[in-house]
């Protein structure tokens, strides 16, 4: 199998390459047509299992697809850490370097200020650990009705975390309407609550 057949851009493929990958994992290779198609996913997925690209790379064909003129938010991804969202943030900057989308990372223990810079001269995808996105949310430096695609990148350790309030606080902001991801590696009774509300008739990925 190559990634030729997921029906991504040119641009996107460029890129991919760029990294040197030829065959895709087999998290990328069952999730990408499905976040590709719009499908809301659950998809149980370790760290090490190429499971960044599984949803980076259909978030960008879609952002992509369908250009538009606001500069607000169109896809929010949620991290339990800093380094993940630093990491997750420069897995976008790199699949989506041939493509005119911007992002940014919005995490605690830096500056607020270059964050709020970055997020009024506008974003496309948000990288965020939950708490420092609240905050720009009670400050209003972040607006995130225009999402179209969330994800919770590594859900269980974002409940082990304590997570759970400042997610649904979060999901208050989004519109009703969008494409949510979820990814974990481990699936606990919370967990599966959780799919259960944030997810629509969600197809599964296991590997
Ligand atoms: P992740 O599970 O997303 O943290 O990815 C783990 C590592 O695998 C990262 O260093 C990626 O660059 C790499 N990777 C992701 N997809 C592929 C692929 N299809 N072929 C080779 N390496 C990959």
């Amino acid at each position: 199998m190559t990634f030729d057949c997921f029906g991504l851009s040119a641009d996107i493929l460029r890129a991919v390459r760029t990294e040197g990958y030829t065959t895709p994992t087999p998290i990328q290779a069952q999730a990408i047509p499905l976040v590709v198609a719009g499908r809301d996913l659950l998809a149980a997925a370790q760290t090490g299992t190429g499971k960044t690209a599984a949803f980076t790379l259909p978030i960008l064909q879609r952002l992509s697809a369908v250009p538009t003129r606001h500069r607000a938010p169109r896809a929010l991804v949620l991290t339990p850490t800093r380094e993940l969202a630093a990491q997750v943030r420069e897995s976008v900057r790199s699949y989506g370097r041939h493509l005119p989308l911007r992002s940014t990372a919005v995490f605690g223990g830096v500056g607020i200020n270059p964050q709020i810079s970055a997020l009024r001269s506008g974003v496309d995808v948000v990288v965020a650990t939950p708490g420092r996105l609240l905050d720009h949310l009670q400050q209003r430096t972040v607006e995130l009705s225009r999402v179209e695609i969330f994800v919770l990148d590594e859900a269980d350790r974002m409940l082990d975390m304590g997570f759970i309030r400042d997610i649904r606080k979060v999901m208050a902001a989004l519109p009703q309407k969008r494409q949510n991801l979820l990814f974990s590696a481990t699936f606990s009774g919370e967990i599966r609550k959780l799919a259960d509300q944030i997810l629509h008739d969600p197809a599964s990925v296991d590997t």
